[in-house]
């Protein structure tokens, strides 16, 4: 079933990619495996994915250990951090995460800064934005997000990638596009010349409901969890 469901992902990555004028090798397909068993995970590693995200840093190291334990954590298989990270955890995060997608304050992102240079290395993040303003969500308020990055951007173990954003749940996955939207347009304000001196490249947006609408909108990671597992 999950080989089914991964071709049909693909299917429609390549169908939205061709009506959009996209490659589809732009796109990267992160496996959000909160819902899956350590077989479901070397399932879909056997079957050719590279990036694996989890929402807690436990459970992260728990099936992160296994998986090496058994031999089964090729050095090509990314680890990707999707859900809040609190500080007191960055220390243990580090060691295991090649990219963190959810670093909602300046704060969070001095710590992991102070750990990856504790272990040196260059920590690759993502700076979450709540596009939605939504209470419930963690991310940085979209008006503040340049001022935040000015900052991030000095810290020397970070590598800043580009952003990250959660959509809200909706019925109709149109109505999640003006979030989609809005990431996008941060990003190219923040690309514009003058602003920082890092290009960013990375936009992390869209899941099992909303992967379509987010690619359109110029998504180049998808974070996909029911969508492969159910
Ligand atoms: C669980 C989760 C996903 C995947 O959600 P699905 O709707 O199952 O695709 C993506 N991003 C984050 C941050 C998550 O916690």
């Amino acid at each position: 079933m999950i080989k089914e469901n991964l071709n049909r992902i693909k299917e429609n990555i390549e169908s939205v990619c061709k009506r959009f004028n996209r490659s589809p090798s732009e796109i990267t397909t992160v496996a959000v495996t909160k819902t899956a068993t350590l077989d479901n995970i070397k399932e879909i590693i056997d079957l050719g994915i590279q990036d694996i995200g989890e929402n807690r840093l436990q459970e992260a190291i728990l099936k992160f250990n296994r998986l090496s334990t058994i031999e089964y954590r090729p050095s090509t298989i990314k680890w990707h951090m999707v859900g809040h990270l609190q500080r007191n955890k960055v220390k243990e995060a580090v060691k295991v995460f090649d990219l963190v997608h959810s670093v909602d304050s300046l704060r969070l992102a001095e710590e992991l800064d102070k750990q990856a240079d504790k272990i040196n290395k260059i920590q690759d993040i993502l700076v979450q934005v709540n596009t939605s303003l939504e209470a419930t969500k963690f991310g940085i308020n979209p008006e503040e997000t340049i001022e935040v990055i000015k900052q991030i951007v000095k810290l020397k173990n970070l590598n800043l990638r580009g952003l990250m954003t959660i959509a809200p749940l909706v019925n109709n996955p149109e109505d999640a596009r003006p979030c989609f939207k809005k990431l996008r347009d941060l990003m190219d304000e923040i690309n514009r010349p003058s602003i920082i001196d890092t290009r960013l490249s990375v936009l992390s947006m869209g899941m099992t409901d909303d992967y379509e609408v987010a690619i359109e909108e110029g998504a180049t990671m998808i974070r996909l969890g029911r969508a492969i597992f159910k």
